[in-house]
């Protein structure tokens, strides 16, 4: 069972039963603790010991890359069926987060001249570190350039678009909206648990994570398909020059959690099932009392087919995209943080501050305090109106 001596989020006491006053509902960040559960549930099937001495080499094969690790991820991608991998070549990065700007610069002109500098966008609502992590490192060959909407019918070249699909934060499946730009696919949530798998993707270019499949966030594991030779190549380099590598620990770790997923896929222990039911009860219950009243508004997501469960299933998003719908509430997470709800508002996202996300990836206890904060906030707005 749970240690007692550490409670969740506002709970305290030697059971922690006892719920805080003043205790806010902390739905801000992505933390993929929904998943927490599932593991504790295959807690000896899935925990990986290694002794003192083993594997304390820098050498693993060249790539620094585990050969069953690669094999497993292509298992588990070929299982799943949503994405299309035989073709492509495979980059670990520690986490999703490293490769994102690995694969900013191997797809950004070599030697550039300031009319060849790759412009980097991605299409509002986006997730920040894009543009975040863009900045920082700020190279000659490639330069943030802010969102797509400023670009559509301009003559520059040179693009380097990121496309979430599904977004974060409202949860949509996209696509590209730059004709020629270099897309990364960034396929953190295209996995069963949070959106419809209408069909395997195959873009040239794709980004997964550990983070949101297993919900190992802690591991920093993410991976790239690659379908160009020469990007792959500079994104080795990247990786040998930045890191040397994915930590070997980590990949052990992962290859065992992979296994343990792998073999439960169509059974009654599928962490996709388990990942689906959850997040579709949690959507299902919000969406039902953000629909009582008009004050707020949630992005519109419908049943769609999904080729994994082989039926038209209900959407379960990572996140609810709020909007504050009265014409006072011009800053929603504001709204929220009033009523004891921290959010990430829709500015850091380049959105308005109408919108905020709400995280559904939490522990329950964090839902279910969402919810009951929610609550008297919707209920205020019956009253007004
Ligand atoms: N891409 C998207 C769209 C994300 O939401 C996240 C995590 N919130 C990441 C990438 C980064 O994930 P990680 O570095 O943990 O793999």
């Amino acid at each position: 069972g749970r240690p007692t001596c550490e409670c969740n989020t506002c709970y305290t006491g030697a059971d922690c039963s006892v719920l805080l006053s003043n205790c806010s509902a902390d739905v801000n960040s992505g933390d993929p603790l929904f998943l927490e559960p599932y593991w504790m549930s295959h807690s000896s099937e899935s925990a990986v010991v290694f002794s003192g001495w083993h594997r304390m080499s820098y050498a693993t094969t060249d790539r620094y890359q585990s050969i069953e690790l690669e094999k497993h991820i292509r298992y588990l991608h070929a299982a799943v069926g949503n994405a299309i991998t035989h073709d492509k070549y495979l980059v670990f990065g520690s986490g999703s987060t490293q490769l994102l700007n690995a694969l900013v610069y191997a797809l950004s002109p070599e030697n550039s001249s300031s009319a060849a500098t790759a412009s980097v966008v991605a299409t509002a609502p986006y997730y920040a570190m894009y543009k975040e992590q863009t900045n920082l490192f700020n190279g000659r060959e490639y330069e943030w350039k802010g969102v797509t909407s400023k670009w559509m019918n301009s003559n520059k070249t040179n693009f380097i678009e990121f496309v979430t699909s599904p977004n974060n934060p409202d949860s949509l499946l996209r696509d590209s909206v730059i004709a020629h730009s270099s897309v990364i696919y960034d396929h953190a949530y295209y996995w069963p648990h949070f959106t419809a798998i209408p069909a395997p993707a195959d873009g040239d270019v794709m980004i997964f994570t550990v983070s949101k499949v297993s919900g190992h966030a802690s591991s920093r594991f993410g991976w790239a398909f690659i379908k160009d030779e020469n990007v792959y190549n500079k994104v080795l380099n990247y990786m040998q020059y930045n890191s040397m590598g994915v930590s070997r620990d980590t990949q052990m770790r992962i290859l065992k959690l992979f296994k343990v997923m792998l073999e439960n896929i169509g059974g009654d222990e599928d962490i996709f099932k388990f990942g689906f039911n959850k997040l579709r009860k949690r959507w299902q219950r919000l969406h039902a009392l953000v629909n009582s009243s008009s004050r707020f508004s949630l992005q519109q997501l419908s049943p769609q087919y999904c080729t994994y469960f082989e039926n038209i299933r209900d959407p379960s998003p990572a996140y609810a995209w709020l909007k504050c719908e009265n014409e006072e509430d011009v800053d929603c997470e504001e709204v929220l943080t009033k009523g004891g709800i921290i959010s990430r508002g829709g500015m850091i996202f380049e959105a308005s501050t109408r919108y905020t996300r709400l995280s559904l990836l939490k522990t329950d206890d964090h839902f279910e305090m969402l919810l009951q904060k929610l609550k008297p906030l919707v209920a205020s707005s019956k009253e007004n109106h």
